[in-house]
Parts: structure tokens; sequence; C-alpha cells
């Protein structure tokens, strides 16, 4: 696996790669990689012939108080693993090749992005949605494939890809979970034991309160009951617990179509995402 960090060397490599007329597919990641993260690779490897990853913590994604210098970075262990699974070439840039000096462009994405970890996070989207599109125009994939787990991202990315006519086939890959339901994340790096422990609450009381709107119990009523089991178990309240169509993330009031329970949560000072699909019952409706 070649690993380029300078913007003329990823052309080269890709346009190299591209040369035997291979599908080249792209799976952007923040680094400190875990089977989440390889679970994409996989499935790039499936639908593509050359797989590039990209390592790059963002900082425009990150708000003023949130934890960007203490974020996980494991580069030589990442581009093991990556090697590992097949991949062809790591783009591991810094940040100034990122956002050279007078970088002034900002991408923005309505809608989907307001609300949920929008409203919690401000700006963040719109990092996140800059840094996708700048991939995007470095690479040039045929691919890109991303974790259910960032739902609301995975929203953002695939409104942006639509509006702007990029041609670009976005893949979805079901969320990672360990053992005790946590969804795999490179934050889980943060917890103590105990709040590792307690973080399992998470995963089942989303599928506690889904399985409750399934059986008919209005949505506000297993939410604020899920919120409850998180507080009990050790989490501050939480940032957000809400159900959104699954598709276009409105706001629900009942489980009428195709659902998503989203939520975003606190324990100690690691903040904690997860989401899960909830079908309504076509009994109940
Ligand atoms: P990150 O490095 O956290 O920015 O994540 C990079 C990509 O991996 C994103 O598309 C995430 O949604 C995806 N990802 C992270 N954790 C998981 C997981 N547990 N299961 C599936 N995909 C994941």
């Amino acid at each position: 696996m070649q690993i380029v960090r300078d913007i003329d060397s990823l052309r080269e490599t890709v346009a190299a790669l591209r040369a035997d007329g291979g599908r080249i597919a792209l799976v952007p990641t923040m680094g400190a990689l875990h089977a989440g993260h390889m679970a994409l690779v996989a499935e790039a490897r499936r639908r593509a012939d050359h797989v590039v990853a990209s390592i790059f913590v963002n900082p425009r994604q990150f708000g003023a108080n949130e934890d960007l210098s203490t974020y996980p970075r494991r580069e030589a262990t990442d581009a093991g693993m990556l090697d590992e699974v097949g991949c062809a070439l790591l783009w591991a840039p810094d940040a100034p090749a990122m956002y050279p000096e007078g970088y002034a462009t900002n991408v923005g994405v309505g809608g989907v992005s307001d609300g949920l970890d929008g409203a919690a996070r401000p700006g963040h989207f719109d990092g996140v949605a800059t840094i996708v599109l700048k991939l995007f125009n470095q690479v040039q994939p045929d691919l890109a494939v991303f974790g259910e787990k960032d739902y609301q991202q995975l929203a953002v990315i695939r409104r942006m890809v639509r509006d702007l006519d990029l041609p670009i086939e976005i893949v979805a890959v079901p969320t990672q979970r360990d053992a005790d339901g946590l969804a795999l994340s490179s934050r889980n790096f943060y917890l103590g034991e105990e709040e590792r422990r307690a973080a399992r609450a998470l995963p089942r009381a989303l599928g506690e309160a889904a399985g409750a709107m399934q059986r008919g119990t209005p949505p506000a009523e297993a939410i604020a009951a899920a919120g409850d089991k998180l507080v009990k178990a050790g989490f501050e309240p939480a940032d957000y617990i809400e159900l959104r169509d699954a598709a276009t993330l409105v706001p629900l009031a009942s489980l009428d179509r195709p659902a998503r329970l989203l939520a975003a949560a606190r324990i100690g000072t690691t903040r904690l995402i997860d989401n899960l699909a909830v079908e309504p019952d076509p009994q109940i409706m």
C-alpha cells in the first residue's frame, strides 16, 4: 500500500490505479481505525478494483470546545490494518495540504443538517460536507463508502451528491457493534472501564424504545423512557433522542413510515452517538 501526503502525488498515484480501467472506491476516515472502518473497506473491496482510504482529522468539523487536540491518532497502526486488507492507497494529508494559507471556501447542505448533531454541534456538517467534497474532487472515486453509524452525516453526503450532480455512488454499511451492542467508535477509546460497561445502556435503551414504538407506544413516551434509562445508567441528559423519517430526516410524531431513532449523549467527557432503524408494524398502522 502506498501512503501519499501531498495532492500532486495523490493525483499521480490515482491516475496510475485508474490506468487499468478498474473502479476506484474511496473510504474517508479520521483514523484510529476499528472493525467498523474495516467493514467499510471490505465493502469497498467487494464493489471496486482499487480501494483508496483517507485519514484526516478535519479541524473544520470540530467545535471550539470539542476533542480535536485529543482525538486518537495512530497512523502507523492504521496503515498496517489497511495494508493487510488490500487497500491500494492511503491518502493522509496534513492540515496545510488540505487548507492552504488563505483557504476560504465553505460547503453547506441545508435541510438534512438541521437539528440533531447539526444543532448540538454548530458548523459540524459544513465541515463534513466541505472535506468530503474536497476528498471527492481529489480522488474522483467511482464510489464512496460511509457508515450508518453517522446516519445524519450519510444523509448530508447523499443530499450533496444529488444536489451537485457528483458522479459518485454512495454506499452505506450497517453499524458494526461490540458483543454487548455498543457501536464501535474511535471515541470509545476515551471510555474508562466503568464508563465502557455503562455505555451499553445507549444501544439497549434505543432498542427498547424502538420495540415499544413498534408495539404502539407513542414515540414521545418511548423516547422519554429511553432518556430516563440513560441517566440512570450514568449518562448526562441526552443531547437528543429523536424519531426521524429514515430518508428525509424530517421529525416524526408518530411511527407511520420507515423511521430512524437517533441519539447523542455524554458519559463522563465522552460524547457517543447511535441510531437504529424503526419499521412501523403493518398491523398497527
Ligand atoms: P470516522 O473515522 O469516525 O470519521 O468514521 C469514518 C467512517 O467510518 C464513517 O463513514 C463512519 O460512519 C464509519 N464508521 C465509524 N464507526 C462505524 C461503525 N461502528 N460501523 C460502521 N461504520 C462506522
